[in-house]
């Protein structure tokens, strides 16, 4: 297949790499010259450029930007793109994306690969990054037929784990084991770094290991990317975020009191669920 690719950063570049090594032609439009040069010469894509009619002769086109500019570009794209081409996004949040392309291009389809590196740009962009990971495609009353089993065959050819969900179901879903765990990981580095005592935040810093470093790796990374999951999945992950200080709360409560039964409690609940999340 001609493949078009629209944002050639860490998503983008790393699904060049993955469909052209499938044989498929992929060609990319990005916003800056020097990031197609870079994409040719790392092997990501076969041909790149800033002009979008690059994508003429393209069957479907994946759009890879910032979560902020998919329905902009896409409102571009569809006055270039023939009715039969597909388009697809990767954006992490669904419902207000496939709420406004979805009604404007009939061989549409919502799409989320569930991988990334705390790098970003096309730099970061890797071989194999969503082999095993999931990759959920968001369906519509409206979505055809024939475009799903387009996506689902491309999909399998990634490596990645298929998954089907509404998007609104999708947001919900992501917003517990995706968006909270950004703002959790974010608080728990912005609070060590809250230690007023210079010798102790130096220590500290210095002793940091593997229990550190599972638990902030999230927190720590595209700071664009965290903003745009909380203004796009704002109700969503508000709720995560009131159940998780509920949480917190409760465990405070249960220090204070010396509670350590109610503690034990929750800590074998917590290590029995684990594995219902993580294999
Ligand atoms: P990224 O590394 O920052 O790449 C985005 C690329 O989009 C940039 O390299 C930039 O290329 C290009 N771009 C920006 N504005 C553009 C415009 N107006 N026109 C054309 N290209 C433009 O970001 P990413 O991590 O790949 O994320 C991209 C999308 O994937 C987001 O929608 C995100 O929600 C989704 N996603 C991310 C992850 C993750 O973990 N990172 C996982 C799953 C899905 P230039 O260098 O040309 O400016």
């Amino acid at each position: 297949m001609n493949i078009g690719i629209l944002g050639l950063g860490l998503i983008g570049g790393s699904l060049g790499f993955d469909l052209r090594s499938q044989g498929h032609y992929v060609i990319g439009v990005s916003r800056r010259s020097s990031t197609c040069e870079t994409a040719i010469a790392m092997g990501c894509v076969d041909t790149a450029g800033i002009d979008i009619n690059l994508f003429k002769t393209a069957d479907i086109v994946f759009i890879c930007t910032p979560i902020g500019m998919i329905v902009p570009k896409f409102a571009e794209l569809i006055t270039h793109l023939p009715e039969t081409c597909i388009i697809t996004d990767v954006g992490s949040v669904k419902a207000p994306v496939v709420e406004a392309m979805a009604p404007h291009w009939q061989n549409f389809i919502g799409g989320h690969p569930m991988a990334g590196t705390a790098d970003s740009g096309i730099e970061a962009a890797q071989r194999n990054l969503f082999v095993d990971r999931p990759y959920v495609l968001t369906l519509t009353n409206t979505t055809p037929q024939s475009v799903v089993e387009v996506m689902a065959e491309l999909v399998s050819q990634l490596g990645s784990k298929l998954y089907y969900s509404s998007p609104e179901n999708h947001d919900l879903a992501v917003s517990w084991i995706s968006h909270l765990p950004v703002f959790v990981s974010a608080s728990l580095i912005a609070a060590c770094m809250g230690e007023r005592e210079g010798q102790v935040l130096e220590l500290a810093q210095k002793l940091a290991s593997s229990g550190f470093w599972d638990t902030s790796r999230v927190g720590g990374g595209n700071p664009e990317l965290g903003v745009m999951m909380a203004q796009h999945n704002r109700q969503a992950l508000l709720v995560s975020l009131q159940n998780y200080r509920q949480q917190l709360d409760e465990t405070i409560d249960a220090i204070e009191q010396e509670d350590w039964q109610a503690l034990e409690a929750k800590l074998t609940d917590t290590q029995k669920w684990r594995p219902l999340f993580v294999e």
